[in-house]
């Protein structure tokens, strides 16, 4: 077998065989005899030609036996795991995590940190000193007495997505549903859990812009998950709009504390939160309905069970209680924004706050870049609040000055009108 053959075939739009799939990921990754410029190839021409389901399945497979595994076997009980593709204001692993443990459900997820305008789960935990870095036995042993663990992805796992994903994003070619899919999944597969769910986003704020594109990757996951013989489930939700009001690190962590305490940013993201932790219940069949489901739910919210469950992980993995009850959340400079118009508002783009967002310091473009934990936005308005002129839109933190362009940013990215702006409910569909 060799390279260039493969290269050939696939420039050919011929199927490539699991051999043929297998090789290219082992000689490119783990052997290193295939060169970038001959791996690029080949993902061009998968990019231009695309894989089918069959294709798809064995680079997944591939990906996933590139590195070693996590044997979950000895944690006993329903064990799942929760990924989002990320977005705006996406607290929703910090909140749903605690509540599925709260509900009996063990939750192991291995998260990735936030790169450019979206922010990462694992940099808001860092916030609050969550360390993430931590070795898979101790991630087991947190599974099992504390219910849940959350982790960075470790140097042996999946060694072939980081290879792939590097070269992909440096020859354009990251936007491949296919390639998408696997790069996604063989990170979720390799935990043998009972259920994984995939909240894949839709909007300006995330990497599928359109409802089309979003439902062809779920497609292509669900078949996956087929496969693989594995149960998944994939909710198509709303990134249209920002999720909440609070984007940012510490301000997010603060904003998921505050939801498990019983104090929601907006009805939004109460909505989303519920119909997430409802299909839980239902797709590991912990309740009989959704009516049970909501009970539950209500009831680990109510009582404080979920918050203290988080605060108890957190503490297990190097927080401290005084920092969790402090607020932790205090940025050195803050610019209100005020609306210049009135009308009902709604924000043209979700990308654009999030890069406001990291202009402040929120985000980093490379791995490597340091971030500014306590930087971020709360936005006092959402989609299809009236305003009138010089009411109070959002405000702006950071740890540095900051530069007023951003006000300007902030404010060309309102639409005021007369009338509703047109929404798109939380989730938009649901794949099982
Ligand atoms: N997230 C991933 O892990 N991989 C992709 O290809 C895209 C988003």
């Amino acid at each position: 077998m060799d390279i260039l053959s493969i290269i050939e075939h696939k420039r050919d739009k011929k199927i490539l065989s699991q051999d043929e799939i297998e090789y290219f990921i082992n000689e490119y990754t783990i052997n290193h005899t295939i060169t970038d410029y001959q791996a690029a190839a080949l993902l061009m021409a998968i990019y231009l030609n695309g894989l089918n389901d069959k294709e798809t399945y064995y680079l997944t497979n591939a990906m996933i036996n590139s590195g070693t595994t996590m044997n979950l076997s000895n944690v006993k009980g329903i064990k799942i795991d929760k990924h989002s593709t990320g977005g705006v204001g996406d607290k929703v692993s910090l909140i749903l995590t605690p509540i599925c443990v709260a509900l009996g459900i063990k939750v192991a997820k291995i998260s990735g940190s936030g790169l450019g305008h979206t922010g990462g789960t694992l940099d808001k935990l860092e916030s609050i000193n969550v360390h993430t870095n931590i070795s898979k036995d101790k991630a087991l042993e947190l599974l099992k007495k504390q219910g849940m663990f959350i982790m960075s992805q470790t140097e042996d796992i999946c060694i072939a997505d980081k290879y792939l994903y590097a070269l992909r994003n440096s020859t354009a070619t990251v936007s491949c549903l296919p390639l998408i899919a696997a790069s996604v999944l063989c990170k979720k597969l390799v935990l043998k859990t009972d259920v994984v769910f995939i909240d894949l986003k839709v909007g300006s704020g995330a990497f599928c812009k359109t409802i089309n594109e979003a439902k062809k990757l779920a497609k292509i996951m669900k078949n996956l998950f087929k496969q693989f013989k594995r149960k998944g489930v994939i909710h198509i939700t709303n990134m249209t709009q920002p999720l909440g009001t609070c984007i940012g690190n510490a301000i997010e962590a603060k904003a998921a504390i505050d939801f498990l305490d019983g104090k929601f940013e907006n009805q939004a993201i109460k909505n989303l939160i519920y119909q997430f932790a409802i299909d839980i219940c239902l797709s590991t069949k912990i309740v009989k309905n959704k009516q049970e489901a909501i009970k539950k739910i209500d009831k680990v919210i109510n009582d404080k069970i979920a918050l203290n469950i988080f605060k108890s992980w957190a503490v297990s993995q190097g927080s401290n209680m005084k920092l969790l009850n402090s607020n932790f959340f205090h940025p050195k400079y803050r610019l209100n924004i005020k609306s210049l118009k009135k009308g009902y508002i709604k924000y043209i783009s979700t990308k654009e706050i999030g890069m406001i967002s990291f202009f402040l310091g929120a985000g980093r473009l490379k791995k490597e870049d340091s971030i500014d934990y306590q930087a971020g936005i709360k936005l006092n308005k959402t989609i299809n609040d009236y305003v009138k002129k010089g009411d109070i839109l959002a405000t702006l933190y950071s740890s540095k000055p900051i530069d007023k362009s951003l006000v300007k940013r902030f404010n060309d990215n309102v639409v005021f009108s007369n009338n509703k702006h047109h929404q798109l409910k939380e989730i938009i569909g649901v794949i099982k």
